[in-house]
């Protein structure tokens, strides 16, 4: 690891070997701690998650009639099954629930829903709007196992072990700012047999191509220096802290803490995932009072004079009707216990 005290790579040009050393230090640590086997490269890329909505078939599908599977239930999947439309032909897989046409569960996989011929099959692992999360990756049918699965872990990477192998996985992305370090900077994780000069879509930029930053090591251009070293900080703080199986024990508290409050509450509090194996331990949306609006702003109210902000996000979906709140590796669980018995005083109180 890079010693000098005071150069950091926010005084470094990318091409020197000092900053080679902080790539280096930022891949072996992720390596390390997410238990990534060695027949996946490690790339950080550009454009955030949206950048790989578009790079994803721009990099497996080389004709536009060539098919994609992709599992809409929520607004992120539906978001990347849009841009999927633009340079793919988009096989959906539909994740809505058939009785309320509400993103409250994850469909199964069958081989009526998959095209043997898809060239991938996309999942989103937490949904962050809809609260929806997959606490393991589902499997494909033995038939579509020739199929790799795409994963968009924006909003959960670095939570919980991923079955790379066994569950198939082909690409898995995330967008930094969650979990691993602030926005600027997207982790994609590939395959090798994915990468190759014949695998690209012609049209597929070279900031795009996989396989074109795969051989440059990372600096085909100017990477975003100062996230990936911001990457390797978290990286050796996580793995400081036991790792991530013992991160996936912290969010599971955390989590807990919350659907308990709300749980227990006699329906003053309510969260839209009734099914609790797909609870995400990410992201808890709650209403309170059915979303009764007074209630609800002196909820804002009250907390926010806590010290606890960011519970009603405007997203590019609007505002949700339900409040969310977020339990990030930046949030303890202690400041969870804050929230969780600020909840219980409240529905006392009113
Ligand atoms: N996927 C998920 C699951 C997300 O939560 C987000 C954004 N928060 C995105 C994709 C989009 O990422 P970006 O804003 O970096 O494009």
């Amino acid at each position: 690891m890079f010693q000098k005290p005071g150069l950091t790579s926010l005084a470094l040009s990318h091409r020197t070997p000092e900053f080679q050393a902080i790539l280096d230090h930022a891949i072996n640590t992720t390596r390390r701690v997410m238990e990534i086997p060695d027949e996946y490269e490690i790339l950080f890329t550009h454009g955030g998650g949206h950048g790989q909505f578009a790079a994803l078939p721009l990099n497996l599908c080389r004709n536009l009639t060539d098919k994609a599977s992709y599992v809409v239930n929520g607004t992120w999947s539906e978001r990347a099954k849009n841009e999927g439309d633009k340079f793919c032909s988009v096989q959906v897989i539909d994740g809505k629930d058939p009785e309320s046409g509400l993103y409250t569960h994850f469909p199964e996989f069958t081989e009526d829903n998959i095209h043997p011929d898809s060239k991938y099959v996309y999942l989103c692992s937490n949904e962050t709007v809809n609260g929806i999360e997959l606490h393991r990756l589902p499997k494909l049918p033995e038939s579509r196992k020739h199929i790799p699965l795409i994963v968009d872990a924006s909003s959960d990477f670095s939570t919980k072990p991923i079955d790379w192998v066994e569950a198939g996985v082909g690409i898995l992305f995330a967008c930094a700012s969650k979990n691993i370090g602030h926005p600027g900077l997207t982790i994609t994780i590939i395959r090798k047999d994915l990468l190759g000069d014949d695998k690209a879509s012609d049209l597929c930029s070279g900031v795009f191509n996989y396989t074109t930053n795969a051989k440059a090591g990372n600096l085909w251009n100017t990477p975003a220096t100062f996230n990936i070293e911001v990457v390797g900080i978290l990286m050796d703080w996580l793995e400081k802290e036991g790792g991530v199986h013992e991160n996936e024990q912290r969010s599971i508290k955390k989590a807990q803490l919350l659907y308990d409050a709300i749980d227990q509450s006699n329906n003053f509090y309510s969260t839209p995932v009734k099914n609790k194996s797909l609870r995400s331990r990410m992201n808890v949306p709650f209403n309170i009072k059915g979303g009764d609006q007074k209630l609800t702003e002196k909820f804002l109210i009250e907390s926010w004079d806590l010290g606890i902000v960011g519970l009603r996000t405007l997203t590019p979906f609007g505002v949700g009707d339900y409040l969310r709140a977020s339990l990030y590796n930046g949030i303890t669980i202690k400041d969870t216990e804050k929230l969780s018995e600020f909840m219980i005083k409240f529905q006392k109180e009113n």
